[in-house]
């Protein structure tokens, strides 16, 4: 009886039980501007927390099929419930109003 290949967390790399609940993800980062030279700049928080993201899920043990540019960047894979807080809240803090917490 032939064994499933075991899945792995696309951030943390740990290798998740069969029985483990894990999350579906597909994350597709097209690069857009709609203003040039715009005077004001996004805050740093914000692009840092995404551009480890994206480090941490090209780091990832999942081949990557293609990296076709810098202008669209697709990923798709599993993570561990661990990682999904990290990411949800990761990403969370970019959109969401700051609320005291
Ligand atoms: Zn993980």
């Amino acid at each position: 009886m032939t064994e499933p290949r075991p899945r792995h967390c696309a951030t943390c790399g740990r290798a998740l039980n069969p029985r483990e609940v894990y999350y579906r993800f597909n994350l597709v980062l097209e690069g857009e501007q709609d203003v040039l030279d715009s005077g004001d700049e996004a805050e740093d928080g914000d692009r840092d927390a995404l551009a480890e993201l994206v480090q941490r899920l090209e780091d990832g043990p999942e081949d990557a099929s293609e990296l076709e540019d810098q202008v669209h960047w697709e990923r798709a894979g599993v993570v561990c419930s661990a990682c999904r807080i990290v990411v949800v809240r990761m990403l969370d803090e970019g959109a969401a109003t700051p609320r005291p917490h």
